[in-house]
């Protein structure tokens, strides 16, 4: 079973010395999605994110964000305490809005840790990064006001204007070992998707290898994935990109911490 840290200190700004992140969560369990899939992993979930997707499965930390903001050193301490890992998974939200994301992941790397950021690939920072893990949004993800889970439609326009940053994009792919991961809804999605990483490697003089494309079914529920994965499983066949799982929703379906 994952593990989670189940307290963090509650402490404001004010009683940290030192570099902070707002934290919503730091778990053990395995990697579920993408080239490392089945890694045993310390998940580290910061709060924020400047996007909204509507299917977002980590909803505390971007619709409605919920944390408590941790030292540098007192999450690093935390991922110590599950010493059978030794990869850690920086997510969230969104973790690269945080510039305090870069020491984190310069001392884990210290400290020996294979790191993983799961990003969507709108802001490039410059730090150590084994796997960028990138998911940039297609039109799908937009929250429009039938698809708000606020029901307001109030963030649509301000997604629809982030979601893309070739730029980031070009970077973050050209100086990290990374994958493309793409979240499918159905197949109306593929058309953008090659559309997209065609442009990514215009920009690059960097390989972008169809093996690093991934198609990833939405849902996050074992039910919710029944209804996607196979029309995704097709078009991973039909394209030469790669299918990958949501291992934790097939393990663990949608409980908190997986
Ligand atoms: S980019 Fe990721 S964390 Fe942000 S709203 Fe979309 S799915 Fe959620």
């Amino acid at each position: 079973m994952p593990v989670n840290a189940e307290s963090h200190p509650e402490s404001g700004d004010h009683d940290i010395d030192g570099d902070a992140l707002p934290i919503n969560e730091v778990f053990y369990s395995l990697q579920g999605e993408g080239k490392l899939a089945g890694t045993p992993s310390v998940f580290i979930r910061t709060s924020g994110c400047n996007l909204r997707c509507w299917f977002c499965d980590s909803y505390h930390t971007s619709w409605k964000p919920t944390h408590s903001w941790m030292s540098i050193e007192d999450i690093i301490d935390e991922v110590r305490t599950f010493d059978e890992a030794d990869h850690v998974v920086l997510t969230g939200g969104e973790p690269l809005i945080h510039e305090e994301s870069v020491k984190l992941l310069d001392e884990l790397a210290d400290y020996g840790y294979h790191t993983t950021v799961e990003t969507n690939g709108t802001i490039y920072r410059d730090t150590a990064i084994d796997l960028a893990s990138i998911s940039p949004k297609l039109r799908s993800s937009t929250p429009t006001t039938e698809r708000d889970p606020d029901g307001e439609g109030e963030w649509a326009n301000r997604h629809d204007s982030r979601r893309i940053n070739l730029d980031a994009l070009r970077q973050l792919v050209t100086n990290y070992e990374s994958q493309l991961k793409f979240v499918i809804t159905g197949a109306d999605d593929f058309e953008e998707i090659t559309d997209l990483v065609e442009r990514v490697r215009n920009q690059t003089q960097i390989a972008v290898p169809d093996d690093d494309v991934l198609l990833m079914p939405e849902g996050r529920t074992r039910d919710e994935l029944a209804d996607t994965r196979t029309t995704v499983a097709e078009l991973a066949m039909d394209h030469g990109y790669r299918y990958t799982p949501r291992l934790h929703v097939d393990l663990w379906n949608d409980a908190s911490g997986t």
